[in-house]
């Protein structure tokens, strides 16, 4: 049997429009009442307790399963992973363990997968790059000469990376004002949808790492809400680039999509406007064909594709080494806002009101930017012929700011 006809006696995991079938298999972090948080694999509407499991003697990680963040199950290194999810694709099947301990999910509360050691953001999509670039320099020079050359980033803040549910407060900041600057509340709060690179293995200082080394460093993928507010960020950015305008709150998903789970969907990216310099070519496509999309309460606001990208996470990692920076189990990097060319395909409010200028309808209301109380969710899948590769909901809501 291939492994996309492969069906789950975990009943809710065979659904078309589940996130987490048998074919998925992520990774994340949860706890029940009066039990620590230890690492589990969504199935369905259930949870696999993976600590249980190994105490059991169904799997084998040296007993990082009962850690609260999956960083030490991660650094045993990629055999470890592929042998774990052959046993658990065997424990999970139909002709599985009908005596596993599974949680379900509606009675567990999901934590942060991992701890986060450091967090870098990209600027990947051309899209998001160029329609940003206009608004903040004019059309001339929208997309900086550099960028189609190398993956743009800056290093972000791990500290202020939570999951999914916990709420965001809007920022105080300093922004420029009719008569110099003002210190207020954020009156341009956005979000911004991106798909999170989850690194899997270290590297030493002064080691350059390849596009393909890189690809095999990547332990899986998380939704990503890396939440700005625009206007600190207009007033601050150059010539060093954001700092307090989105340090304030990063948003990720609980569960982590491994590589493997993603292999079948596979793609090229955006159409290349000129050749990369060597240390960035690759050897084989490294996108997605995956739909991310946003809501904002509850009402769709866009949806596009992973595979409208520029930068791949492996070109991302390999140039974030260039220099011989070292990389480490746990770093997190964002691909850049994912954006489409249509309105309707836009991974921030920024560009999709034309810097505020154009308001789009939620709920029958004219809306710009966040409002305190708007909820946003990112949702992620890839889509196969009768399952789904999903992450489960990325979502926020926004507390008032404490002035
Ligand atoms: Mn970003």
């Amino acid at each position: 049997m291939s492994n996309q006809q492969l069906r789950s006696w975990v009943a809710a995991a065979n659904k078309a429009e589940c996130d987490f079938p048998i074919q998925n298999l992520p990774y994340g972090v949860f706890s029940v009442a009066g039990r620590t948080p230890r690492c589990g694999v969504a199935i369905g509407d259930m949870i696999l307790d993976l600590a249980e499991c190994e105490a059991r003697g169904l799997l084998d990680a040296k007993g990082t399963f009962a850690q609260p963040v999956l960083n030490d199950f991660i650094e045993l290194g990629r055999e470890i992973w592929d042998r774990t999810r052959v046993c658990l694709t065997a424990l999970l099947a139909e002709d599985g363990d009908r005596a596993l301990p599974l949680v379900p999910m509606s009675s567990a509360s999901l934590h942060l997968p991992i701890r986060v050691t450091e967090f870098t953001d990209f600027y990947a999509s051309r899209n998001h790059a160029f329609n940003v670039g206009v608004l903040f320099r004019g059309p001339e020079n929208a997309l900086p000469p550099q960028w189609t050359h190398m993956p743009i980033g800056y290093n972000g803040r791990a500290s202020s990376v939570v999951v999914s549910g916990t709420p965001i407060r809007r920022p105080m900041g300093q922004i420029k004002g009719e008569d110099g600057p003002v210190w207020t509340a954020s009156r341009r709060l956005d979000l911004e949808l991106e798909l999170g690179a989850v690194v899997g293995a270290n590297s030493r200082m002064g080691q350059r790492i390849s596009v393909d080394e890189a690809e095999d460093m990547i332990f899986g993928y998380v939704l990503l809400n890396d939440w700005s507010a625009r206007d600190i960020q207009t007033w601050e950015y150059q010539p060093l680039g954001p700092f307090q305008a989105k340090a304030f709150g990063t948003t990720i998903s609980p569960w982590i999509v491994t590589q493997a789970a993603l292999e079948p969907f596979r793609s090229t990216g955006a159409v290349r406007v000129n050749p990369l310099l060597p240390y960035l070519q690759e050897q084989r496509p490294g996108f997605y064909d995956m739909v991310l999309g946003w809501t904002m309460n509850g009402q769709t606001m866009a949806q596009t594709n992973y595979n409208v990208m520029y930068y791949s996470s492996a070109q991302q990692l390999a140039h974030h080494t260039a220099s011989g920076c070292p990389m480490r189990v746990g770093d997190l990097l964002g691909s850049g806002t994912v954006s489409g060319s249509a309105r309707d395909q836009t991974g921030a409010l920024l560009e999709m009101t034309q810097g505020g200028k154009t308001p789009v309808q939620v709920a029958g209301q004219p809306r710009t930017f966040i409002q305190d109380g708007d909820k946003i969710e990112l949702f992620g899948y890839a889509l196969a012929n009768g399952y789904r590769i999903g992450f489960g909901p990325c979502t926020g809501t926004i507390l008032p700011a404490q002035e």
